[in-house]
């Protein structure tokens, strides 16, 4: 049997995304567009150059978004390799492929101007992703359509907004836009165990604890790279490393949801996985994809997306 032919349209829409959000960007810090260096995202250890791109390192390690962006978009244009959840709603991949690309020149956006828009730009981005995340855990919960997507992500996204309008300092995340964030993830971590535990889905846990561990991680280097193991003008940065680990994370988060299987064994009501035009009582849906799987990748054990606080 011959393979499928792949869907380019999940890559080319991902990549004229970073096309075109990484040149508009450009022409910003080129023009100036952004406004005047604030000294917003300075706090992260790398001291601002007189350069047109105030943090290199913090800046170009986005580079690591964009590229996780296009391998989600060019993964998900294979046929059956999205899975049974994100092929149910095929065009939820692509959507993340391309949040996950602006994540890149948002986030590059405060790092090389330390404008007040950049930082605008950073958190937005960060609300996008972590919206996203929230959204597709409470659809699958609910064993709702795309409009109920639509309508958690659309408030998670005001909900971070109008949290974010508040000008205070917090421990730790530093300030409320960072703990709306926080607060988003670990909503969908305990969605996504409540929808594990459930058992009408096989989840490909190795993906969910390797995105963790790489927040996990990340979060770890955020908050040392502030302060300790601190070297303002050295190309490495903790910080750029924080971006790098996040971008890994958000990759696996994107294959732990297309990894998801419907459960063969008895289950109530009927899962949001399932395809919607599939006749009742056909079976148990089989998996589209590559040859056997085995076993530890079918554990049933609780695990998830990933917290992460702060600035990308
Ligand atoms: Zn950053």
């Amino acid at each position: 049997m011959s393979p499928m032919p792949r869907d380019r349209t999940p890559i080319l829409i991902a990549a004229t995304t970073a096309i075109a959000s990484c040149a508009l960007l450009a022409l910003s810090i080129w023009f100036g567009w952004l406004g005047p260096d604030v000294g917003r995202g300075a706090n992260f250890c790398e001291a601002p150059n007189g350069w047109t791109v105030r943090q290199p390192a913090n800046t170009f390690s986005n580079a690591g978004f964009v590229v996780a962006g296009l391998l989600i978009a060019w993964h998900a244009g294979v046929p059956g390799e999205a899975g049974k959840g994100l092929a149910a709603h095929r065009y939820l991949a692509t959507f993340m492929a391309c949040l996950v690309v602006l994540l890149g020149p948002g986030s590059a956006a405060m790092h090389a101007t330390q404008s007040t828009v950049g930082g605008h730009l950073d958190m937005s981005s960060m609300y996008l992703v972590a919206s996203f995340a929230v959204a597709y855990a409470a659809m699958r919960w609910l064993r709702g359509n795309v409009r109920l997507f639509g309508a958690a992500f659309v408030a998670a996204l005001a909900f971070c907004e109008l949290v974010g309008l508040w000008r205070g300092e917090l421990a730790v995340v530093m300030h409320s836009g960072n703990a709306a964030f926080a607060f988003l993830l670990v909503a969908a971590i305990t969605i996504e165990v409540l929808i594990i535990r459930r058992r009408e889905v096989r989840a490909r846990i190795p993906y969910a604890l390797t995105s963790l561990a790489s927040m996990l991680a990340a979060f770890v280097i955020w908050n040392v790279g502030k302060v300790w193991l601190c070297d303002p003008h050295s190309l490495i940065q903790g910080h750029a490393a924080w971006h790098i680990l996040c971008a890994v994370s958000v990759y696996f988060l994107y294959r732990y949801y297309a990894g998801e299987e419907v459960a063969d064994g008895p289950r109530q009501g009927r899962s949001s996985l399932e395809d919607p035009r599939r006749k009742p009582g056909a079976g148990p849906v089989a998996r589209v994809g590559s040859g056997p799987r085995r076993s530890w990748r079918r554990w049933r054990v609780a695990a998830a997306v990933t917290p992460a606080e702060e600035e990308t």
